[in-house]
């Protein structure tokens, strides 16, 4: 999945643009930036790529959420649907923006299951957000249709799936707003960075002031700036920006590279009997960034997870046991443990909240493991790894 896999001459000649005129900041100082306006051209080459009318850069993905529910309109006693296998940062937004998070069940395509979501809608519910996780989508039609039935916003994190489709539609621009983030470890990265998009005009320019004080951008002196609402500085530095700008064009390579690599172990896995894969609404999207399997059972997944490991298979990932990507382990959130006085009543809606009827998510969850798909392999490093693969769990499942 990492962008910084492929890293090189285009990333730094973006960066030595930068650092040539010392104009670290994505705003102001005109005459000294000696025309380059990095973070601009990034959110310009973002609209072409993913065919979206707006992106606001941010300093993350987790800014990015922040900064889309600030825009959305989702505050204090407001509901967000979101699931059970996610990243810690899904709550993080949530719970920043004074909502309350509300876990659902996933199913077997490791992202929200809309008969759960459906279920748990109550009149507090605002927006739903699916997270397309690990390079691959969400029921996106059907959650999509389920928010216009009941009024409410969807908000897509695909911080995970960037140049993911549906139906030809990237990942991210198909709800309200959507969400990428350019981390260190993410399809291309900014070293630290993410984005808001959007198709929606008012939701992009209260993004744009959002993200940057509440600033309105009229004029050319920050100081006489008005502030229509109150802000936060969610900034990306031109410096990040500009590594985002060598990595973009890498982007169809790295995608192109996926998807044949993931295509290799898949083949090998196949022949297992005994091991199904995620299913996936829309296979020719799949961004290929991890193929994600099940075993038979939660038992059988434990050992053969531990036996890849042993063989020297790392980057397969068992994340019904890892601390940041399933609730079982987010005992942090359960237990409303804040540094300091969280809103009383979203502390009561944490601390009542019933996080033991999760017997979907963990039925599936226990079953799958997830592998790393790297871009760097030759042909025969992906082959080899393939069939080393398929025999480590083919003796475990025989
Ligand atoms: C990485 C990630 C984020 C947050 O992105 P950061 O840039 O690390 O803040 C949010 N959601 C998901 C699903 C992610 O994987």
């Amino acid at each position: 999945m990492p962008g910084f896999e492929l890293f090189g001459d285009q990333e730094r000649k973006e960066v030595q643009d930068v650092l040539d005129s010392g104009i670290l900041m994505r705003y102001g100082f005109d005459p000294m930036r000696n025309g380059h306006w990095k973070a601009k051209e990034l959110e310009a080459a973002i609209q072409e790529t993913f065919n979206v009318k707006y992106a606001q850069l941010t300093s993350s993905g987790t800014t990015a959420l922040s900064t889309a529910m600030a825009v959305m309109g989702i505050g204090a006693g407001d509901e967000v649907i979101m699931p059970t296998f996610t990243f810690v940062a899904s709550f993080e937004a949530i719970i920043t923006a004074g909502a309350t998070p509300v876990l659902v069940d996933i199913d077997d395509t490791l992202c929200l299951d809309p008969k759960a979501v459906e279920a748990a809608i109550t009149p507090n519910t605002k927006c739903v957000m699916p997270v397309h996780m690990c390079g691959s989508m969400a029921q996106i039609n059907e959650l999509k249709a389920i928010c216009d039935r009941h009024n409410l916003l969807l908000l897509e994190d695909a911080c995970q799936s960037i140049g993911a489709t549906f139906n030809g539609q990237h990942l991210g621009t198909i709800g309200d707003a959507g969400t990428f983030s350019f981390d260190f470890v993410k399809t291309i990265t900014c070293g630290e960075g993410g984005v808001v998009l959007t198709n929606n005009e008012t939701y992009y320019k209260n993004a744009d002031h959002y993200s940057d004080h509440g600033h309105d951008h009229v004029g050319n002196d920050r100081g006489a700036e008005e502030h229509p609402f109150l802000g936060y500085n969610f900034r990306i530095s031109e410096l990040h920006a500009a590594v985002g700008l060598g990595q973009i064009k890498r982007l169809n390579d790295i995608l192109t590279i996926q998807r044949k690599n993931n295509a290799i172990i898949k083949s090998a896995l196949s022949q297992v009997d005994g091991i199904t894969f995620r299913r996936i609404p829309d296979p020719k999207g799949d961004n290929a960034s991890f193929l994600s399997f099940f075993l038979p059972t939660e038992d059988l997944t434990r050992v053969a997870h531990a036996k890849l490991l042993e063989n020297g298979l790392g980057g397969n990932f068992y994340w019904f046991d890892n601390n940041w990507h399933y609730i079982k382990k987010w005992d942090h959130l359960k237990n409303a443990t804040s540094l300091f006085p969280l809103n009383p009543s979203l502390k009561q809606a944490l601390t009542s909240f019933d996080y033991s009827k999760f017997s979907q998510s963990d039925e599936v969850m226990g079953r799958t493991i997830s592998s790393l798909i790297n871009l760097t392999w030759t042909q025969d490093q992906a082959e080899e790894r393939a069939s080393k693969m398929a025999e480590t769990i083919q003796g475990v499942l025989s």
